[in-house]
């Protein structure tokens, strides 16, 4: 079993220059990189993604989040309020410091797990509202590249949309569609608060069945964090994987698909939305 999972993207901007993506992105955040290197990768885009016939986006999907292990912690399985539950890693505390970086679905990437699997999203299908029929693809991820913040590190994709979808592309340049959602599926999720591991709902911790991600908790210090899901761990290759990158017209909308499985309020969640938009709110940049 797995989990789907959807968020908004932090930032995008269509219509990006190709030189832009490869001279102040792709060479400043990607490391130490030779001359070469970058002139190879640059070729092999163009040779996809030729801007006469793809809008590039520039887009920032998606952020990392640290763990820590709480003190005293051990693995194995445990109780949790009468309902069998199983830690199988001890890094699963989010610093408090990282906390307005879990998106607006209360799921969080962890930074090693999230710097070893960010590159599943080169050639992952570019949808429009998540109608993930290959047929229906206008386009897809052709780059992606990682920028360490220090206290978080981006995610960044570089999206071709095909020109020969002429209405979206309108939509796109008119501002009419200007957000961007990513799907991504999880192996697993981890419970932020205890640790519990879940492949399916029936595995889910009461944390999060009863409690409800993004509802608060105090921490063995008395320090206050908010509940949330970390998706898959980096011990486990392809635990997490992305899918695609689509655009959206409403991402509250798409972003609500997977809490409306663990809690039928609609209400509840379309204003808890609201609330957490800090971080994942959808900017344009000028
Ligand atoms: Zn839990």
């Amino acid at each position: 079993m797995s989990f789907k999972r959807y968020a908004n993207a932090i930032i995008s901007q269509p219509n990006i220059e190709f030189d832009r993506w490869m001279d102040e992105l792709r060479t400043q955040h990607n490391g130490v990189v030779t001359k070469n290197s970058i002139s190879r990768v640059a070729k092999i885009v163009l040779r996809k993604a030729d801007p006469h016939q793809y809008l590039l986006s520039h887009v920032t999907i998606v952020a990392s989040v640290d763990c820590y292990e709480p003190d005293g912690i051990t693995t194995g399985k445990f109780l949790n309020r009468d309902i069998q539950c199983e830690r199988r890693w001890k890094n699963f505390r989010i610093k408090s410091e990282c906390e307005d970086i879990i998106n607006n679905n209360q799921d969080a990437w962890e930074r090693s797990l999230l710097l070893s699997t960010y590159r599943t999203f080169i050639g992952a299908p570019n949808y429009l509202e998540h109608i993930q029929i290959p047929e229906l693809s206008k386009g897809f991820v052709v780059d992606t590249i990682a920028r360490d913040l220090g206290e978080t590190c981006y995610i960044d994709i570089l999206v071709a949309t095909d020109r020969k979808h002429k209405m979206l592309i309108n939509d796109i340049m008119d501002e009419n569609i200007c957000a961007m959602s990513m799907g991504c599926i999880s192996l697993f999720t981890i419970c932020s608060k205890c640790g519990n591991v879940a492949s399916d709902d029936s595995q889910l911790c009461p944390c999060i069945l009863y409690d409800g991600k993004g509802s608060k908790f105090k921490d063995e210090s008395g320090i206050s964090h908010k509940i949330a899901e970390l998706v898959g761990h980096v011990s486990v290759p392809n635990s997490n994987q992305f899918m695609d990158a689509s655009w959206v017209r409403n991402p509250a909308f798409s972003g609500a698909q997977r809490r409306n499985i663990l809690n039928p309020d609609t209400v509840s969640i379309a204003s808890k939305l609201d609330e957490v938009s800090s971080v994942y709110a959808i900017k344009r940049e000028n």
